[in-house]
């Protein structure tokens, strides 16, 4: 048997090598290396997909959320709800341009944002509700929109982990990404939608809010070296773009092979009590960038985690701290929330090996030892 990996990108690249090398080759001899008509055509084919009209690409997903809220022109100290439960970009950034990051709790259930502890944290200051649709499940989006509206608030969807992940609002399924004011995402080599370095991309269906981030995105210029604003410098390349579009093409395949090799793992695993499966909210279409079960104790999490990996089985904490007890933020948030399901998701949580390259026999050895591991631990206690 092969060996396991988190995420088997060598395998998912030898599937589809010729397009990928002659892509790589087309560039190559453009020599068109900045812009474009590779980063054009991706820019063109991704709005598409996901039904936007505009998608501006950019460096990365961090550099995404900054532009997002750079061009929704906030005050410093004006704040954004976003989730505790998350990887540090999604908050980092809040802080990082003077604005104030209002971590919120996460429901047990589906790991996303709470709508009622965005509505407990709403003050007078509050611009911004930045969901994360985590580990390719969206958020309560039907709900977040409801408060956004009520309270008039911008919505920024986090959308790093789940390109091509659905969500229902109304009678209407959407992508994810595209039903607030702006969404955002990461092309990193592995999320849903990798290219081969690193990339970005921020989507609206707001035609203003598209030109400033297009001009943020490229030093504040407007017209070849007249500057209206301080920018930044942040784009995808043509070679990632030409990966990206051939890529594209397959993610709905990727993404359903995804939710096949989550479906039997949770066929293997729901009879164990000690071990808590993702559920899945009914208003959602999951792509699972992440199978993340949740252990009865911190100590089965942390032992299991040590003996799959003696048996040659990789699993990941995502994530071990929550965005408000990091040290970082400690000078950006006024107190320490108590978030109880963050805190005992971040104690207890474990990400399986998933990803569309995952043979069944791979599968089937991680089910079983996973069960007899759990089964073992269970006895002892009983004992
Ligand atoms: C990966 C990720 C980001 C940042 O993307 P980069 O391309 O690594 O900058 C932001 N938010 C979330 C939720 C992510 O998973």
């Amino acid at each position: 048997m092969k060996t396991i990996q988190m995420v088997d990108l060598h395998s998912q690249y030898l599937s589809i090598q010729e397009e990928i090398d002659g892509a790589i080759a087309r560039v190559l001899s453009s020599s068109r290396f900045i812009r474009g008509e590779e980063v054009e055509a991706f820019e063109t084919e991704l709005a598409e997909y996901l039904g936007v009209k505009h998608v501006i690409s950019c460096g990365n997903g961090t550099d995404a959320l900054q532009l997002a809220l750079m061009a929704l022109d906030y005050e410093p100290g004006d704040e954004i709800i976003t989730p505790d439960f998350t990887f540090f970009a999604t908050a980092e950034v809040i802080a990082l341009l003077g604005l104030k990051p209002v971590p919120v709790e996460v429901t047990y259930d589906s790991f996303t944002i709470s709508p009622n502890a965005i509505r407990r944290a709403l003050t007078k200051r509050t611009k911004a509700i930045l969901p994360v649709h985590l580990f390719g499940q969206a958020a309560d989006m039907r709900q977040i929109l409801n408060i956004a509206k009520g309270h008039s608030l911008d919505v920024v969807e986090d959308n790093a982990q789940a390109l091509g992940a659905e969500v229902q609002v109304g009678s209407q399924w959407h992508k994810t990404g595209t039903v607030g004011r702006v969404g955002t995402t990461s092309f990193f080599p592995s999320k849903p939608l990798g290219c081969f370095g690193d990339g970005g991309a921020v989507y609206t269906n707001d035609d203003e809010l598209a030109d400033r981030v297009r001009t943020l995105a490229n030093h504040g210029m407007t017209r070849r070296y007249h500057h209206e604003r301080i920018g930044i410098n942040s784009r995808l390349d043509a070679l990632q773009a030409a990966i990206l579009r051939v890529k594209l093409k397959y993610l709905d395949q990727w993404n359903a092979k995804r939710r096949e090799i989550a479906m039997r793992y949770t066929q293997g695993l729901a009879y164990l009590p000690e071990l808590g499966i993702p559920t899945i909210e009914n208003y959602s279409y999951h792509v699972y960038h992440q199978y993340t079960l949740k252990c009865v104790t911190p100590e089965l999490r942390d032992n299991l985690k040590e003996e799959l990996k003696a048996k040659g089985i990789p699993s990941m904490v995502y994530y071990p701290k929550p965005i408000s007890a990091q040290k970082a933020m400690r000078p950006h948030i006024a107190s320490i929330p108590s978030n109880k399901v963050t805190q005992q998701l971040c104690e207890t949580v474990l990400s399986l090996p998933i990803c569309p390259e995952l043979s069944a026999q791979q599968q089937d050895y991680i089910v079983s030892t996973l069960a007899q591991l759990v089964e073992r631990h269970s006895n002892h206690v009983c004992v």
